[in-house]
């Protein structure tokens, strides 16, 4: 298959209400020619309808959205020429893979012989070539995703929009898809847009992850910005596991743990406050704030350890797995120092 002509993709100031409720507010999001963008957040905070926007399925309220330049906003969804993958095997039963990857060619009146060569080709790309002669009943769910993906790709349409595609299969399925999905949009340089609300997957498979929340970006960020310097608590809060232990803000720095930390925010205002604090950014230590060891997992490479502290809380704390704390084991700990994001403390 031949690599894409990568597009620009502009979606500006977009709003959308459905019964009078936004699902869309004010979203802005430029991705940029063969990027691969990730759009991340809770149930129900308008990454799907962000995406079917974009792909011309919802008519929007207002704003404007742009391809390569060109104003797309009041097209039909066959002249935005998108390839698409949805959560739910899509494929059409009665028809082989072969021939599912082959309609939209088919749509598109390309000869016979064309077809069948591209949709093999197509096959190929996402190793599937063998497969061609079976029915959607006679794939396993990552194979028929798999077909999914070969038949949005065989139109070499100008962006990849993949709505949870990976959702339904099981674990190691996923991960071993998404690394090929990843592959094949590199290889072909096409701008995608990724919807999903697992953050690890998010963070895995994008070169800018885009954190939503009740109708906008909150943040967009590689996900190295977003884990190292999240912009507003709930972005620190929802990409990685973080302990919230209380703690005091004044003078710029935050008391937590008998420990003086620098704030991420150093405007934020003095008081009580729940001090985000990542498990690697905890250590064991011969000395420290003493707890007591209630539950170790080993992780492969690292091993995460809770520990419960005088005050009855419980830290989960991330070291090398070499270090073996057992259960019940009194355990020391100490805060690396790092700069950490706080949200407001609950009021009791
Ligand atoms: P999920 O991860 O659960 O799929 P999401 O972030 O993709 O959620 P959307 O599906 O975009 O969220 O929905 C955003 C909001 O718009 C939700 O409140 C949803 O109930 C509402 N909504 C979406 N589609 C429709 C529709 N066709 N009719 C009415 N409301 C809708």
């Amino acid at each position: 298959m031949r690599s894409t002509q990568s597009v620009a993709v502009t979606l500006a100031n977009i709003t959308k209400t459905f019964a009078g409720q936004p699902a869309l507010s004010g979203f802005d999001l430029s991705v940029h020619p063969g990027e691969f963008v990730a759009l991340l957040g809770p149930s129900g905070c308008g990454k799907t309808t962000a995406l079917r926007s974009l792909a011309g399925l919802e008519t929007i309220d207002s704003g404007t959205i742009m391809i390569d330049g060109e104003d797309v906003t009041d097209q039909a969804t066959n002249k935005r020429d998108m390839g698409m993958v949805f959560q739910s095997y899509s494929l059409f039963p009665h028809l082989t893979a072969g021939e599912n990857v082959e309609f939209g060619l088919r749509m598109r009146k390309v000869p016979a012989t064309e077809r069948r060569q591209r949709a093999a080709e197509s096959l190929a790309l996402v190793g599937l070539d063998t497969h061609a002669a079976r029915y959607a009943h006679e794939l396993s769910g990552g194979q028929q995703q798999r077909v999914a993906l070969a038949r949005a790709l065989v139109t070499e349409p100008r962006v990849l929009l993949l709505d949870e595609p990976l959702s339904a299969l099981d674990a190691k399925v996923r991960v071993q898809l998404r690394e090929e999905i990843r592959r094949i949009q590199i290889d072909l340089g096409i701008t995608t847009l990724f919807v999903t609300h697992d953050q690890e997957e998010a963070l895995a498979i994008a070169d800018r992850v885009a954190v939503m929340q009740a109708g906008t970006i909150e943040q967009i960020g590689t996900p190295e910005e977003l884990y190292r310097s999240p912009a507003t608590p709930f972005v620190a809060e929802f990409i990685g596991l973080s302990n919230r232990v209380t703690g005091v803000v004044s003078g710029g720095e935050v008391l937590v743990l008998d420990s003086r930390l620098p704030l991420l925010h150093p405007e934020t205002p003095p008081g009580a406050v729940l001090v985000l604090l990542r498990p690697e950014e905890i250590e064991l230590v011969a000395s420290g704030i003493p707890g007591t060891v209630v539950t170790t997992s080993f992780l492969g490479s690292i091993r995460r350890t809770g520990v419960r502290l005088a005050d009855g809380s419980v830290i989960a704390v991330q070291h090398a797995a070499r270090h073996t704390p057992a259960v019940g084991e009194t355990v020391h700990l100490e805060l690396s120092g790092a700069a950490v994001a706080v949200v407001p403390a609950p009021v009791d």
